[in-house]
C-alpha cells in the first residue's frame, strides 16, 4: 500500500540567521492563527485538489514533518488544532514518524509537552554549531548548554529520535572548533545528524555578504571553500567511526533511525507540503509525478492565494530525477528499478554520462547498484548538472542490466 509523507511548513522564527536562505521570517504573533487556519482550511480541500489535479492522494501516512521556521514556536492550541484536522483528514499508521523542527531554547515546556502527548516522536534541532561564538555570529540565539538542555529534556520525555543539525563553513570556524562541536554532537545522545556545508547565495545576508565581500555579517571569518570541504569530509569520517553511519550526502544516522519523511524525497514517494514555500509530489493515475508548489509570500498565503506552480513532470525529467536524488543516498540507484519504471532504452540515455562519471572516480557501478563515491559526494552539484545537460548520447554499452 502506498503511504504518505505530509511537510507543513511554520515560517515563523525568532530572529534571522544570516544564513538564512529559506522563507522564513520573524512575522508579528497575530499572524499564526491567521496562518493556521490558512494551514487548516488547505489540509481539508487537499482531497478535492488533488482530484481537480488528476493526482492520486494516499489517505495513510508514515511520516509527518513540521519544518521552517521554527514550528515549536507556535502556540500549543494551534498545533493541537492542527494534529486534530491532520489525524481526521489521514490515518497514521502505527509506526508513523513524526518530526518536529526546533531551534534550541525555543520549545518551552507546555509545547514540548503537548506534541508529545499529540504524537511527536522525533526532534530535529537547529544546533548548527556548538561552538557559542559560532552560533552567535550567524544570529542564532542560543549557545552550547541550551542546545544540550533541550537534548536531554526531549530524551527525557520519552523521545528516542533526535537528530541535530550542524553547518560547516560558519564564520570563525576552524578545525579545531570543527572537531569540538563534532565530539559535543557525539557526545550529546542524538541519534541522527544532519551537516550541510554553508551555501553562498543571494538569498540569505551572509550569502550576499561573501559575494560583495562585506563585513557586517563575518564574511570575513568564513573558512574557504577547501576549508570546508575538509571538514565535511571530517565528518563523514568521524560519525561514521562513531556509529553514524552516512546515509545521504548530509545525512548520517544510528541503524535503523535513518529520516523515513526525507527519503521520501531521494526515493520519489508521495509527499504533499502545507504552508509557505511547501512543495509537494503526487502521482498521477498513469504513475507520473506531479510537482506542485506554494508561493513564498506570506501576505499572498494569508490572503488565500494558490498555488505558484503545478507541473506534471515530463517523463525525460523524472528520469533525470530519480538519477540526481536517488544518487544523493549511500545506497545509489538500483538499474533494476530503473529499468522497470523507465525502461532499458531510457536509463541508456545517461550511459556516457554515467562512463565519463565513473572513469574520473565521482561514481561506481557494482552489483546493479550506481553509487557516488566518497569524492562524487563532495562534488555532488557538479555530478547532478551532468545528468541534467545529458540528453542526446544513447545506447552505449556502459551500463549492463544483469
Ligand atoms: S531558525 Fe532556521 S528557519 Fe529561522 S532564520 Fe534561523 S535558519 Fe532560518
Amino acid at each position: 500500500m502506498e503511504t504518505l509523507g505530509i511537510y507543513i511548513s511554520v515560517p515563523f522564527c525568532r530572529s534571522k540567521c544570516s544564513y538564512c536562505n529559506f522563507a522564513s521570517g520573524v512575522f508579528p504573533e497575530s499572524y499564526q492563527q491567521r496562518y493556521v487556519d490558512r494551514l487548516l482550511s488547505d489540509i481539508r480541500e487537499i482531497g478535492i485538489q488533488a482530484a481537480a489535479m488528476g493526482v492520486s492522494l494516499p489517505r495513510v501516512v508514515n511520516s509527518l514533518y513540521f519544518g521552517g521556521g521554527t514550528p515549536s514556536i507556535l502556540a500549543p492550541a494551534l498545533l493541537h488544532e492542527l494534529f486534530a484536522v491532520l489525524r481526521s483528514g489521514f490515518r497514521f499508521s502505527a509506526d508513523a514518524e513524526i518530526t518536529m523542527e526546533c531551534a534550541p531554547g525555543q520549545l518551552a515546556d507546555d509545547v514540548l509537552a503537548g506534541v508529545v502527548e499529540c504524537g511527536v516522536n522525533r526532534f530535529s534541532f537547529g544546533v548548527q554549531s556548538f561552538v557559542d561564538r559560532e552560533a552567535s555570529s550567524t544570529g542564532r540565539l542560543h549557545n552550547r548548554a541550551t542546545a544540550l538542555c533541550d537534548i536531554e529534556r526531549v530524551l527525557a520525555a520519552g523521545i528516542r529520535s533526535v537528530n541535530a543539525d550542524l553547518i560547516a563553513g560558519l564564520p570563525h570556524q576552524t578545525a579545531e572548533s570543527w572537531r569540538e562541536s563534532l565530539e559535543v554532537l557525539l557526545a550529546s545522545g542524538v541519534d541522527h545528524a544532519s551537516v550541510y556545508m554553508l551555501e553562498v547565495d543571494e538569498d540569505s545576508r551572509l550569502g550576499r555578504e561573501l559575494i560583495e565581500r562585506g563585513s557586517r555579517y563575518h564574511a570575513a571569518s568564513v573558512p574557504s571553500d577547501d576549508q570546508t570541504a575538509d571538514f565535511y569530509l571530517e565528518a563523514v569520517e568521524v560519525l561514521n567511526r562513531n556509529g553514524l553511519t552516512q546515509y545521504e550526502i548530509s545525512n548520517f544516522a544510528r541503524p535503523g533511525t535513518a529520516s523515513i519523511h526525507n527519503k521520501k524525497y531521494w526515493q520519489r514517494q508521495p509527499y504533499v507540503g502545507f504552508g509557505l514555500d511547501a512543495h509537494s509530489m503526487l502521482r498521477a493515475d498513469d504513475g507520473n509525478p506531479v510537482r506542485f508548489r506554494m508561493g513564498d509570500d506570506m501576505q499572498g498565503f494569508l490572503n488565500g492565494s494558490g498555488f505558484a506552480e503545478v507541473q506534471p513532470v515530463p517523463r525525460s525529467e523524472a528520469l533525470e530525477e530519480a538519477w540526481f536524488l536517488g544518487l544523493r543516498m549511500n545506497d545509489g540507484v538500483a538499474l533494476r528499478d530503473l529499468v522497470g519504471e523507465f525502461g532499458t532504452v531510457a536509463i541508456c540515455s545517461h550511459d556516457s554520462v554515467l562512463n565519463e562519471l565513473s572513469s574520473t572516480g565521482l561514481l561506481e557501478i557494482n552489483d546493479g547498484r550506481v553509487r557516488l563515491t566518497d569524492r562524487g559526494r563532495l562534488l555532488s552539484n557538479e555530478v547532478f548538472e551532468s545528468f541534467l545537460v545529458e540528453k542526446q548520447n544513447h545506447l552505449t554499452e556502459l551500463v549492463t542490466i544483469d
